[in-house]
């Protein structure tokens, strides 16, 4: 029985839309299971509203009351947002998820790419079974600081501009050598590579100038630049001598789709959106209108983003039992996969949100034995 004292942490649930509505009700259930098995903090889970169908329904994508409600919580979960019919008026997608990252200084977006023994293999190369690096994507600046700021000069010439500064190059950068220290500590690849175009573009230049002067100071990590064309050659050849990548807000945004590739797809691609004080965590995928609304969806990068939650907490906190249900999490997942009796629909396989559920659900017992 938990005593009367237990640390009780909020957390702020916003499904968003499509598939997002899905994966994050079986993630509410696993965790709730996880919980229910374990000692520790109890998570306390509240919805709010966001996204393109309450935008659609109120004018409004992300409510005062939703942006509150995250600032006051210990984490937020999110589903997915956005959906393709639904536009601002200059085109544009509704898309809470950036309006938080600005709002909650969520500089650092981290998406580790590894591969989970069980499911198909992308590359025909045995050495991709050893996938495991990280993508760390700046997320308050760069290219899309243009978002809502486009122009458009006399119906011509349309501008967006880029923005890198010294204090966002540095942070985000920071982070990248922390995160590496701590996959050093745990034997895991822990180069850092700063990925760029600094060979064409002054805002480039002066990002990896800011990178090499943080990585002065970290002299116990290896690290390296690349050009961001030879990375998504690198990404696809061999990506298993990858360890910490960090780039830019545009250039992350397309490697990690390229990355979630690598593994097979978006369903096992987890991330989190990372500030000093807050922090969100969501699947690297969208709404996927295409499946939403059926039961397909896979909703292991869902999971495996709620692990990230309770890793981070677990830090923050210094909450060790929070991290054990991380690592029971992610060991449930490689556990109903692997047996191949579980295949989700994204892999060739017949099992929808429901079963793959089910299936993790399943494997937690045993995830959580010798864990405790
Ligand atoms: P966004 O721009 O919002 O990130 P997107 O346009 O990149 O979204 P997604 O919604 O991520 O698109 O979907 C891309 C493809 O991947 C779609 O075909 C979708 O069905 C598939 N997909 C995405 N997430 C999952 C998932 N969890 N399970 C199965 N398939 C998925």
């Amino acid at each position: 029985m938990r005593s009367p004292t237990t640390q009780t942490l909020d957390i702020a649930v916003l499904p968003g839309d499509g598939i997002g509505t899905e994966v994050m009700q079986a993630c509410l259930e696993l965790l709730r299971a996880t919980q229910a098995a374990s000692t520790g903090p109890v998570l306390r889970f509240t919805e709010h509203a966001a996204g393109a169908q309450y935008y659609a329904r109120t004018g409004v994508a992300l409510p005062e009351a939703t942006l509150e409600a995250c600032r006051r919580a210990d984490a937020i979960l999110f589903g997915a947002g956005g959906w393709p019919q639904i536009r601002y008026p200059d085109g544009t997608e509704i898309a809470p998820q950036l309006d938080l990252r600005l709002a909650l200084d969520l500089y650092a977006g981290v998406r580790p790419i590894r591969w989970f023994p069980g499911l198909p293999k992308v590359l025909a190369d045995p050495r991709a079974q050893a996938i495991d690096f990280v993508l760390i994507r700046e997320q308050t600046e760069g290219l899309f600081y243009s978002r809502g700021r486009g122009r458009i000069d006399d119906g011509h010439t349309a501008w967006d501009t880029m923005r890198i500064t010294r204090a966002g190059s540095a942070r985000v950068s920071e982070f990248a050598f922390g995160l590496a220290a701590q996959r050093k500590a745990a034997s895991k690849p822990s180069r850092v590579t700063c990925v760029d175009k600094a060979n064409v573009f002054t805002s480039m230049a002066f990002f990896r100038k800011v990178f090499d002067e943080v990585a002065a100071a970290h002299p116990e990590i290896e690290r390296e630049h690349a050009y961001i064309d030879a990375m998504a050659l690198t990404m696809v050849a061999k990506p298993w001598t990858l360890g910490v990548l960090v780039t830019e807000n545009m250039f992350g945004d397309i490697l990690s789709d390229l990355g979630a590739g690598l593994i097979g797809g978006m369903g096992m691609a987890p991330s989190g959106d990372i500030g000093d004080r807050h922090a969100l965590f969501q699947p690297a995928h969208g709404s996927a209108p295409d499946i939403a609304g059926q039961g397909k969806a896979n909703p292991c990068a869902m999971f495996l983003s709620a692990a990230m939650m309770l890793d981070w907490l677990a830090q923050r906190h210094g909450e060790p039992r929070l991290a054990l249900r991380a690592r029971a999490i992610e060991r449930a997942v490689e556990r109903a996969l692997s047996g191949g009796a579980t295949v989700p629909l994204d892999y060739g396989g017949s099992a929808g949100t429901g079963q793959v559920t089910a299936a993790v659900i399943e494997a937690l017992a045993a995830a959580l034995r010798g864990l405790d």
